[in-house]
């Protein structure tokens, strides 16, 4: 028997060594510096070939896929197994201790953008594969570590690789959680379009409305303007609106044109339910005000009635649960009007198996049908729901190992974000941040636990192993 974590241990300086290598070079997405040698910036680029440089001086075989994306190759036999990761990182953002990419150890912990996501992980994957060379482990399929530089963003480095390249029979990806993550959910937005109608003389002026910067997350700020009413007044009722919702909030009085602004909570839009969407809570409040244009009244009633606190879009009529992935989730990820042209709303859905956007589609027309909007479904970017059965042997295998090497409880998660595990029809995520890991994906002063990344590359070398026999 071999113990895993003890032969990791063993040689852990010199998988600190390779990972302090990739962690060095600076690789954030930098569009003003993008050519078509360097698609997303010279860093994210650099980064992969110093990956494959390291890995050729270690005598492993690879290739590069032009400027996008790079495998190392490993093991014959007749089926591929695939393990994807990426190198590029997120912004670096404000409220760093340390230099980002200059990695320090402290208090057990390895620091510098990227250790968590995704270099960490993905190092550990390669390491893995060192580690049973070292041991004499042949592996008796093929293996691609695949890398990528656009995960973060468009996932342009796997469109290009896949064009190129052989789809893996299975796999997984090192960039997410343990246990595993063997479903996720699809993902479609839907565009309401308001056309701004006549100006009747009665009525209050939505001069405008603003709120939102992403469809796939919760506005955290929302602003309107209103003009021709009685300010005094409602300025009143926002006051006691907000003490009584718990919001922060301010209204600022000019003659007669209030300006409200409306602080609720950000959050990923896979999760609404972790933020407080500023949007609706605002066009809540603002629901009962005469508007001099049909146009106004329903952009706010739409928020309001139809949207607002509708998280699992059961006002749309698209409620939908599957037992393993859970329920429909609905983002309104952006809320825009103008008196002038009109507004737009755009809404971002999360769905398991066995809702579909037709289906959707149907029940949000019918939902919405009072009001004069053009209600348009983005079918060029929706996704749709990956679940790979928790009796695949894929996950079985998986599952197996960790609960083996960690003594905790191996089960199956499904997740509204999506991962490269979803590229292969087969493939799933796996680690590397454990139950009881601290989270510090894409904030200042991220870091991976030494003990988890000795843990996960343990787990990495016991899963390859068994997935190559
Ligand atoms: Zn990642």
């Amino acid at each position: 028997m071999i113990s895993w974590l003890d032969e990791v241990t063993a040689r852990k300086e010199e998988l600190f060594a390779d990972l302090f290598r990739i962690l060095r070079v600076a690789s954030v997405r930098e569009d003003e510096l993008a050519s078509p040698d360097a698609p997303v910036g010279p860093g994210p680029k650099a980064a992969l070939e110093e990956f494959l440089a390291m890995a050729q001086e270690d005598g492993f075989q690879t290739k590069q896929f032009g400027p996008w994306a790079g495998r190392i190759e490993v093991g014959s036999g007749d089926q591929l197994v695939g393990i994807l990761g990426h190198v590029d990182v997120v912004p670096v953002g404000t409220g760093w201790e340390t230099d980002p990419f200059e990695p320090v150890i402290k208090d057990n912990r390895i620091y510098a953008r990227g250790a968590s996501d995704d270099k960490g992980p993905t190092v550990a994957a390669y390491f893995a594969l060192k580690l049973l060379r070292e041991l004499g482990l042949e592996l008796n399929q093929r293996l691609h570590l695949i890398i990528g530089t656009d995960e973060e963003s468009g996932w342009g480095c796997m469109d290009y690789y896949f064009k190129h390249a052989e789809m893996p029979d299975f796999g997984f990806s090192p960039d997410a959680d343990f246990p595993i993550i063997n479903g996720e959910k699809g993902n479609i937005s839907t565009h309401l379009h308001i056309k701004s109608s006549e100006v009747a003389e009665l009525g209050a002026t939505l001069e405008s409305f603003n709120a939102g910067l992403r469809v796939n997350m919760v506005p955290q700020d929302a602003k309107a303007v209103i003009s021709g009413l009685n300010t005094e007044e409602l300025a009143q009722n926002y006051a006691a609106y907000l003490e009584q919702h718990q919001l922060k909030g301010s209204v600022e009085l000019n003659g007669d044109v209030a300006t409200f602004e409306m602080v609720g909570k950000a959050a990923h839009g896979s999760t609404p339910e972790k933020g407080v969407n500023a949007a609706t809570f605002l066009a809540q409040f603002l629901k009962d005000i005469e508007f001099n244009q049909v146009s106004a009244q329903e952009f706010i009633q739409v928020l309001a009635e139809d949207l607002h606190l509708g998280l699992d879009g059961s006002k749309l009529g698209v409620q939908y649960e599957h037992e393993v992935m859970g329920q429909v989730s609905m983002n309104v990820g952006i809320a825009n009007y103008n008196h002038l042209e009109g507004g737009q709303i755009v809404i971002n859905f999360r769905f398991p198996t066995g809702q579909t956007p037709e289906k959707m589609e149907i029940a949000i027309k019918d939902a919405l049908k009072s009001y004069q909007l053009e209600i348009e479904m983005a079918y060029d970017h929706a996704k749709e729901p990956h679940y790979v059965p928790a009796d695949d042997p894929l996950v079985k295998t998986l599952l197996d190992v960790y609960a083996r090497q960690t003594g905790l409880p191996a089960h199956e998660m499904s997740i509204g974000g999506g991962t490269y595990g979803r590229l292969m029809p087969r493939g799933v995520a796996y680690g590397a941040l454990f139950p009881d890991s601290i989270d510090t994906m894409h904030q200042a002063n991220e870091f991976i636990a030494v003990d988890d990344l000795l843990r996960a590359t343990a787990i990495y070398a016991e899963a390859i192993y068994l997935l190559t026999r």
